[in-house]
């Protein structure tokens, strides 16, 4: 039988009103530590919907932009508050929706809060530069401007912290908001949008709306009212995000996939090595675009490491991120489960040998919901595809380099760019290794899958289009400039 929880159906919201698509269907979300149990409904969104919340976002932005930068961080303010008023029950609604801990979706939901405080103070800061003019007589300076309507397209590992970190400066540089989750975190991001519901916003500022993403996603990147669109998920939905874009003109931003690489050197202090790889391979069940993918070893010390990484990965306690004691969660749907356990098979059919883990867990309560054990490959050799490709699960490749030129040829070898760490003590090391490294994020001595919300965010090569996420940087995607000349 259903909890009364579980029978919560959650609509849109458009024009500052909850409403049911015109659809009236429905897509369930279950959970993937128990997936008898339905964590919700969310609408079925049509391209009508859609039509409605792009309406309701295009008639609000000149009043929104009026409204001014400080009267905007105000009400961002307002929302970080609720949130963190709700912190307890949106934190178990993501364990619940896609499987991360408790303390893990506590940590999301704090960081929203963290998240939006920023952008708040950022109505209050400058909005532009003084620029001497040739001309004596005149003044002249830029000014920041917002773009008009943004859609806001998101995945579902972080489904609390990258939609506010995308609509937390959407909104403050003045510019309003069509949002569309991941299906399979949508309740989740129906809590986050009831808290911005909450805090008052003008009608049609910003606009929620579920459903598929090949019909309303697309749908909404190619609505002639459409400013930008901000977009983090797969690479190949990312490309196509930005063929459509490209070809309408408007300014587009993709954050994608990563194959993370740490390299651990000769002289590095192995423990710390040792936790780092664990907490950046297998936390939130290895589904982090920064999570560490490969670790690339100094043969010296290969032997030394291999041991205490088995070791660690041995003390692992998985089940449901709900019950206290539980380090790591179930895969986030049936779906990652397959593709995960796909990539295992294939690295086992392309010579990899398994040193930990491999296998679907089973028995009692692993027998509801989609667990794999932290799974660790050696023998890995660099044209893989557990060695190429993003496998968004928790599932570690080793691989030796003789030396450090070795290791950063080695870290460099995928399309991917996102984040990279080294550990070592070597001051010359870890020079080479900033200047050398194909990576948006470069961590020395710290694990690769660490964020910090007042930095520039973003990858290289593959993983993004080279704009930058987050802290200061934000400001350059969602607003553009004039250049003002005034003669006296
Ligand atoms: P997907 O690309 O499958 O989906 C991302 C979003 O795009 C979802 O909201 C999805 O909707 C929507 N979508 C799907 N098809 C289309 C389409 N044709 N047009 C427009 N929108 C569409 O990614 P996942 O949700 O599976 O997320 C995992 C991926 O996200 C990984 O590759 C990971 O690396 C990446 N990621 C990158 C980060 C970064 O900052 N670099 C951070 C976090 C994750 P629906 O759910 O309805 O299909």
């Amino acid at each position: 039988m259903q909890t009364a929880f579980s029978e919560k159906t959650y609509k849109n919201f458009i024009n500052n009103e909850w409403i049911e698509s015109e659809s009236e269907q429905t897509i369930k979300s279950i959970n993937p530590a128990n997936k008898e149990e339905i964590v919700g409904y969310v609408q079925n969104s049509t391209n009508t919907d859609l039509e409605n919340a792009v309406q309701a976002a295009d008639k609000a932005k000149n009043a929104w932009r009026k409204l001014g930068q400080a009267a905007r961080g105000q009400l961002l303010f307002k929302v970080a508050n609720i949130i963190e008023e709700n912190l307890n029950d949106i934190a178990e609604t993501l364990t619940r929706e896609m499987g991360k801990t408790l303390p893990e979706a506590k940590g999301e939901t704090a960081r929203g809060v963290a998240i939006l405080r920023y952008y708040a103070g950022e109505g209050m800061r400058k909005d532009g530069d003084v620029i001497p003019s040739s001309d004596k007589d005149a003044l002249m300076f830029t000014k920041r401007t917002p773009l008009g309507v943004v859609g806001v397209i998101t995945p579902w590992n972080f489904p609390v912290a990258i939609p506010i970190w995308k609509i937390a400066p959407a909104l403050v540089y003045g510019n309003t908001v069509v949002f569309k989750p991941a299906t399979e975190a949508a309740v989740t991001a129906a809590k986050i949008v009831d808290c911005f519901a909450k805090a008052g916003l003008p009608e049609g500022v910003v606009n929620f709306i579920t459903g598929s993403g090949s019909v309303i996603g697309q749908a909404l990147i190619d609505h002639p009212l459409l400013n930008a669109i901000t977009f983090t998920g797969s690479e190949g939905v990312g490309e196509g995000v930005a063929k459509s874009a490209a070809a309408r003109g408007i300014k587009f931003q993709l954050e994608m996939g990563g194959k993370n690489p740490v390299i651990v050197t000769k002289d590095a202090d192995l423990d710390a090595a040792v936790e780092a790889v664990i907490s950046g391979g297998f936390r939130s069940t290895g589904q982090k675009c920064t999570a560490s993918s490969r670790v690339i070893v100094e043969t010296a010390v290969y032997d030394a490491f291999k041991e205490k990484l088995i070791q660690e990965t041995e003390k692992i306690t998985v089940g449901d991120g709900l019950k206290e004691g539980i380090w790591m969660g179930p895969c986030a749907s049936e779906s990652q489960f397959t593709t995960v356990r796909k990539y295992i098979e294939q690295g086992l059919e392309e010579g990899a040998s398994l040193l930990y883990g491999g296998e679907p867990l089973t028995g009692g309560e692993f027998d509801k919901g989609f667990y794999v054990a932290p799974t660790i490959f050696e023998n890995v050799k660099p044209d893989m595809a557990i060695a190429q490709e993003e496998i968004f699960g928790p599932v570690i490749a080793l691989l030796k380099a003789a030396d450090l030129e070795e290791a950063i040829k080695l870290a460099n070898d995928t399309k991917y760019g996102l984040s990279a760490s080294i550990f070592t003590s070597n001051i010359g090391s870890l020079l080479e290794f900033i200047d050398e490294i194909d990576a948006g994020l470069v961590r020395i001595n710290a694990e690769s899958a660490g964020v910090e919300l007042q930095a520039p965010f973003g990858g290289m090569k593959a993983s993004s289009t080279g704009s930058r996420e987050q802290g200061e940087a934000a400001k350059e995607f969602f607003t553009t400039i004039k250049t003002v000349f005034i003669k006296g």
